[in-house]
């Protein structure tokens, strides 16, 4: 991939990449979607990925989405939370969110429903799962997923519509893949208690350096960002 190529070039790119990755394992491409991940990019960069069709954003601040939905908001995409949440932004995440990925416990589940209630809005939303074990991962423990399901449910404002993940970071496939399976394998066990109206639909799983294992293993969505907007800075 070279730095000249364009955003829409590299779009491009990844989708075709997605949909030979789906097909490799006898799914169809449209069952994968592919949710851009902006975080680190400059607003005025993500109007060349809107021109080229893009309609979401993935963000893991809340305050750098803040600031980009107001700065595009003549072009008004959807904002979708992948980073962990404190229960202090939530406030801000009810008014310009469109779908937070990232509930990982009933406080934050808790404090955005009241918040949402306030403004009169709904968002999708999904439970964060640590698949990997690691301490330094945030999401809940798979142990403990059933529990802050059913709590979760309660809430209104949040329409529950699957689970996603991070991999563990290894080299070693196996062990990524592994957190995938894992996921998937949660998934068809919540289903099957899950509270009348949970579908559990979406698996988010899967980034620029393993997406084709997470479609392996059933991901319906990939959060991508450095295929497509290039490497970021490192902090
Ligand atoms: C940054 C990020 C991604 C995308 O990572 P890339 O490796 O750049 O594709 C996906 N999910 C989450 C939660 C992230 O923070």
């Amino acid at each position: 991939m070279s730095a000249e190529d364009s955003i829409a070039a590299r779009l491009a790119r990844v989708r075709g990449q997605i949909a030979d990755a789906a097909r490799a394992v006898g799914r169809c491409p449209d069952g994968v979607r592919l949710l851009p991940v902006s975080k680190t990019v400059p607003a005025e960069r993500l109007r060349e990925a809107i021109a080229a069709g893009v309609r979401r954003f993935g963000e893991n601040k809340v305050q750098e989405a803040r600031e980009k939905a107001e700065a595009l908001a003549d072009a008004d995409p959807a904002w979708v939370i992948i980073g962990h949440l404190q229960t202090n932004k939530v406030k801000y995440v009810a008014r310009f969110a469109a779908e937070a990925q990232s509930i990982d416990r009933l406080e934050v589940a808790e404090a955005l429903d009241r918040r949402l209630q306030r403004e009169g809005r709904g968002i999708d939303v999904m439970l964060q799962v640590n698949t990997s074990g690691e301490a330094s991962k945030y999401g809940v423990d798979p142990a403990h997923a059933q529990g802050l399901l059913s709590e979760v449910a309660r809430y209104d404002s949040l329409r529950m519509r699957g689970l996603m993940t991070l991999a563990v970071f290894s080299e070693d496939r196996e062990r990524v893949r592994a957190c995938f399976r894992g996921l998937r394998e949660l998934r068809d066990r919540l289903q099957q208690t899950a509270p009348e109206g949970v579908a559990l639909e979406e698996l988010s799983m899967g980034m620029s350096g393993d997406y084709d294992l997470a479609i392996a293993e059933g991901s319906t969505e990939v959060r991508i960002g450095s295929a497509i907007f290039g490497a970021r800075p490192t902090p």
